[in-house]
C-alpha cells in the first residue's frame, strides 16, 4: 500500500487554514494533494470518490468520535472501502494507517490461489507476530483480501489489482526495449501509466531495482502524496520504517 503524506491543512487566499462546513468540501484538495486514489487500496477512482474520515464521526458507544471536519481526518476512499471500514473505531495502535506508517512494508498483493481473475491483499512474509496481526486487522478492516462474485458485483478491486498487474508485465516488456535507448523517456512513461493505473505498491515491487524508475514513482511529480521519507533515496530509494523509535512497531 501507498504510504501518505497530504501535508498541512490548505489555506485561502489571506493564508488562514481552511475551515469548511461540510467535510466533503475537502474533496478537492485532498485529490489534489494525494490523487485521485483510494487511500487504502490504492485503487485509481474515476468518479464517486468519498471523502472519508480516517476516525470515524460516529464510532460505536465507548469509543473517541474523529474530528467530522478537520482536514487531518480526512482521506480519500473509493466505495467498498468505505463501507467495509464503516464507523469501525481506528487508531494507529490497532491499525496500519496510510499517513501514520509506512504502509509499503506490512502488505504486498499477490494472485487469487483460486481464481485467476482476482488479486488479493496479504500480509508481508518477515514481519513479527504483533505486526502480522496487526496487518491481518487493517486488511479485514477494508476487506482488501475479498473478491465480490455476485451477480450483483459491486467490489471490483480484486479485478482491478489483477488487471494492474497484467497492465504493469505489458509496460515491464516494453521498458526494457525503450530504456536501452532512453532510459529517462522509459522511467518517464512508466511512472505515467503507473499514475493512470493506480497499485502503487506493484509498481514498486516489479520495478524496485531500478532506480530511475523510483525516482519518479515516489518523488510526487508525477503521483501526488507519497510519504517521501518512507523511501532511501541513499539506498535506491529501499522502504524505510516510517517511526524508527518505535522500538516494538517502527513500520
Ligand atoms: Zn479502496
Amino acid at each position: 500500500m501507498r504510504p501518505l503524506n497530504k501535508g498541512n491543512t490548505p489555506t485561502d487566499s489571506a493564508g488562514n487554514p481552511i475551515s469548511p462546513t461540510d467535510y466533503k468540501s475537502w474533496r478537492k484538495a485532498l485529490i489534489d494533494r494525494i490523487g485521485a486514489y483510494c487511500a487504502y487500496c490504492n485503487m485509481p477512482i474515476k468518479h464517486a470518490l468519498q471523502v472519508e474520515h480516517v476516525v470515524p464521526k460516529n464510532p460505536p458507544t465507548g469509543y473517541t468520535a474523529g474530528e467530522p471536519l478537520a482536514w487531518s481526518n480526512m482521506l480519500l476512499a473509493c466505495g467498498p472501502c468505505n463501507n467495509a471500514k464503516g464507523n469501525a473505531p481506528v487508531d494507529a495502535i490497532t491499525y496500519y494507517l496510510p499517513e501514520e506508517h509506512n504502509t509499503h512494508l506490512p502488505f504486498i498483493i499477490v494472485p487469487h490461489a483460486a481464481d485467476p481473475k482476482h488479486a488479493i491483499v496479504m500480509e508481508r512474509s518477515g514481519l513479527n507476530a504483533n505486526q502480522f496481526q496487526k496487518a491481518q486487522r487493517t486488511i479485514a478492516l477494508t476487506e482488501l483480501n475479498t473478491t465480490d462474485e455476485r451477480a450483483n458485483i459491486v467490489d471490483l478491486r480484486s479485478r482491478e489489482r489483477k488487471s494492474a498487474a497484467i497492465t504493469i508485465n505489458s509496460t515491464r516488456n516494453i521498458y526494457n526495449l525503450a530504456s536501452a535507448h532512453n532510459p529517462n523517456l522509459a522511467a518517464e512513461h512508466v511512472v505515467q501509466v503507473a499514475s493512470r493505473t493506480g497499485f502503487f505498491s506493484l509498481w514498486y515491487e516489479e520495478f524496485m531495482n531500478d532506480p530511475l524508475v523510483m525516482e519518479k514513482l515516489t518523488n510526487n511529480a508525477i503521483i501526488p502524496g507519497t510519504a517521501t521519507n518512507c523511501f532511501d533515496p541513499t539506498d535506491g530509494y529501499m522502504p524505510i520504517p516510517r517511526n524508527p523509535t518505535n522500538a516494538a512497531d517502527p513500520i
